[in-house]
């Protein structure tokens, strides 16, 4: 469901009368503001300048849209836009006109652009995609600094509509507006989810990016990792080549469906790869002025390219390949790379005219997983065959960066796009690798990518060096993180999205894009990385960010949903590493990777059990501190489900997620109790009882996923949910087939095979 559905769900119920078979359709709406939101102005992202007035402007069918005949794509689109939410809204479909013959003081909606021949704003602004909206004098009149700008001020106005008893009115207001960073938006990572994500899904995520003034949107067209699932290195390739057709990541999810009471096997090669819709993706996106470019992993983690294609893989010194990284002395490297770029860009980015390509280029270091002869074995990326060995690592990763960025760049790419983590880690990022992309006439297109996840921006670590743009001049970019490991547990990231775009700022970045999976209930995230993105001027702090996001969701009743929030943000907020919080070692995602001093696969509940057994009583208390919190947030978000609220999914969606944590909390505390209760013999029938409690917990957890969220999301959450489902089943089995049969619910069918 896109955001502008969102905000007004309509519900269709039918009644049949008795005998009669008569049918009554019954409509309810709910609008996009309640009663309190009329009298505070919410908008997100947050306008630079904003002057309320007193009155307000009644929105009827006298009302046309008015566009200029030589108006451009963009603004046409951006007033059937308005044109579709206001019919949306109230039924009422507006006339659109067009004209170049405005008469003054007529009532309509006047859609203009300046096509950037002069600004209306402040001397010095950069106002690029910036926009007026005036709305006064029975008039809304917007005037873009480009299209860009017109729709960004209609996004703008579709947030000030109101609709009450049948009437639509807008607020007066006098907004002058602009983003601060020029680009933002989402880099999708391909795992696991957005490889199932169907044409319409990225259209819908288009939209979504657009309604809060996103308009970058890059997708992992090629990434690896290491095995997790099946016995299978993580691999996703989401377009196929036609001059390497062997080129594919066909993959298999097995998991259990409550909805459907049944397992499922699911084989099937990503959704853009088999429909080959990457173009029309693209064409979307130029519909709603959002850039939708590649990223293609091109060095640090790769294994499927050198896997089927060991000429250009790393090599031992003996000669072996390594199936791990390139050789990157070796020109057949050069030539695989090339080709595979050229498909992407003569297909795909030239006929839509996109210039940006994201080369990745991270994390190069050896890993474990990677390896079927040993999956302990720690891999290295770095080649050694002999002229790979005659060189420095610096050397070789600069000279490969350079010729893939040369290549880029005859090819017509305009922003050539790396990581920074280990070209700083290294050392590179320098006066002398500036003056180096200067002689190579590179500077201008070279795009510095800073990542890092964590809520504080460690100085310890390499990710994010000072002195990119301000010292060197070279093109910053920025990537906080706005959603990941959805399939495991939920995250809020807040505090990272925060600092990372207010460190970007002042350091010159030109570029925000957050790291991240589409899932829908990581709403709040999404709108604080729009939010300052957008806007960096007026220093709005997080607290003001959370207050107004609340106010935003909940209306009259924000403090209500605030403090729910609240909780569920204590429950999941990371600590210094996100990767590390001991939360995230509950769920069983975390045992999907191969780890020195354990079998593999790893044996899961098990081993959390065994390490909180270890642990002892700090755990069970976090544990304890963590479902009193998540319970409490529950019980305020469930105080919305039956009110009318504007975003009723959101709701939906943060209840399923206080549900999963809560409830494998709550099995593994069972667990632990179970364990105990074992050494006593006569408690049988307890024990029983308790695994059967925390079976159905688990159950119903489950089946409220699969009902909420997105279809493209579900098999891979379901799937790790499955181990603790089967180890419960077991157990019980295992205790007592036929007590445990007799309990209330009984047993599933499918369960005992
Ligand atoms: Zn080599």
């Amino acid at each position: 469901m896109s955001e502008s559905q969102a905000f007004h769900r309509t519900l269709g119920l039918w009644y049949i009368g008795p005998g009669i078979g008569i049918k009554f359709f019954v409509v309810v709406e709910f609008t996009r503001q309640g009663d309190e939101m009329q009298k505070d102005i919410v908008i997100f992202p947050e306008p630079q300048e904003l002057k309320i007035r007193k009155g307000e402007v009644a929105i009827a069918l006298d009302m046309p849209v008015v566009i200029s005949k030589s108006a451009s794509e963009l603004e046409k689109e951006s007033a059937e836009l308005l044109i579709k939410y206001i019919e949306d809204v109230s039924k009422k479909k507006l006339l659109l006109i067009k004209t170049d013959k405005i008469e003054n003081k007529k009532r309509m909606i006047l859609l203009r652009s300046l096509n950037n021949k002069k600004s209306s704003h402040k001397k010095g602004f950069s106002d690029e995609d910036g926009y007026f909206l005036k709305i006064g004098d029975e008039q809304v009149i917007i005037e873009g600094k480009n299209p860009a700008g017109v729709l960004y001020a209609v996004q703008t106005l579709i947030q000030l509509i109101n609709f009450k008893n049948g009437i639509l009115t807008v607020p007066e207001v006098e907004i002058k507006d602009f983003p601060d960073y020029k680009y933002r938006g989402l880099f999708i990572e391909n795992k696991w989810g957005p490889d199932l994500m169907t044409l319409q899904d990225w259209k819908n995520l288009i939209d979504y990016m657009a309604n809060i003034k996103l308009n970058a949107l890059g997708i992992g067209v090629y990434g690896c990792w290491c095995v997790q699932y099946e016995n299978k290195i993580t691999e996703f390739l989401l377009l196929p080549f036609k001059k390497y057709p062997d080129l594919k990541t066909p993959w298999r999810i097995h998991y259990y469906s409550p909805l459907r009471k049944r397992e499922v096997i699911s084989d099937y090669l990503p959704e853009m790869f088999t429909r080959d819709f990457f173009d029309e993706v693209i064409a979307y996106g130029r519909k709603r002025n959002v850039i939708v470019f590649p990223y293609f992993n091109s060095a640090g983690h790769n294994t499927l390219i050198p896997r089927l294609y060991p000429d250009v893989s790393a090599k031992e010194s003996t000669g072996v390949p390594t199936n791990y990284g390139f050789c990157l002395t070796n020109p057949k490297t050069y030539e695989l790379l090339f080709n595979i770029y050229d498909e992407i860009i003569d297909r795909y980015l030239k006929p839509q005219g996109i210039d940006f390509f994201h080369l990745q280029l991270d994390e190069v270091y050896e890993v474990n997983g990677v390896d079927f002869k040993d999956l302990y074995r720690k891999v290295d990326p770095w080649c050694k065959c002999s002229q790979c060995s005659a060189k420095t690592k610096e050397e070789l990763f600069i000279d490969f960066f350079i010729q893939l960025a040369r290549h880029l760049k005859e090819k017509g790419m305009k922003k050539i796009i790396l990581y920074a983590d280990y070209i700083s880690k290294i050392g590179l990022i320098n006066e002398s690798f500036s003056s180096r992309l200067k002689k190579e006439n590179l500077f201008k297109e070279v795009v510095i990518d800073c990542w890092w996840y964590a809520p504080e921006i460690s100085s310890k670590f390499p990710h994010f060096p000072s002195g990119v743009n301000n010292k060197l001049g070279l093109n910053l970019w920025v990537k906080p993180i706005t959603c990941y490991w959805n399939w495991s547990w939920y995250g809020s990231y807040l505090n990272n999205i925060f600092n990372m775009l207010d460190k970007g700022y002042k350091e010159g970045a030109e570029g925000a894009q957050s790291y991240t999976v589409y899932d829908y209930g990581y709403h709040q995230n999404y709108y604080c990385l729009a939010e300052y993105s957008w806007n960096q001027r007026k220093k709005e702090t997080l607290e003001q960010f959370r207050e107004k996001y609340a106010r935003f969701i909940f209306g009259a009743q924000w403090q209500k949903g605030k403090a729910a929030l609240d909780e569920l943000e204590k429950a999941v907020t990371t600590d210094e590493y996100a990767c590390d919080h001991y939360a995230r070692k509950l769920p069983y995602y975390f045992y999907t990777y191969v780890a020195g001093g354990h079998p593999y696969p790893r044996h899961y509940p098990q081993e959390v059990i065994e390490s909180l057994s270890k642990e002892g009583k700090k755990y069970c208390e976090d544990i304890g501190q963590m479902i009193e919190n998540i319970t409490s947030a529950e019980k305020g978000f469930l105080s919305f489900k039956e009110k009318k609220t504007n975003f009723p999914r959101l709701i939906d969606c943060w209840l399923a997620e206080c549900k999963r944590i809560k409830n494998i909390n709550r099995e593994l505390l069972i667990i632990l109790e179970v364990e105990n209760l074992r050494k006593v013999s006569s408690k049988s029938r307890q024990i029983i009882y308790k695994l059967k409690e925390a079976l159905n917990m688990h159950n119903d957890m489950m089946a409220e996923i699969e009902r909420v969220k997105s279809q493209y999301i579900v098999p891979g959450t379901l799937r790790n949910l499955m181990p603790m489902r089967d180890y419960l089943t077991c157990l019980l089995l295992r205790k007592n087939k036929k007590i445990a049969e007799n309990l209330p619910g009984g047993l599933d069918k499918e369960a005992e095979v």
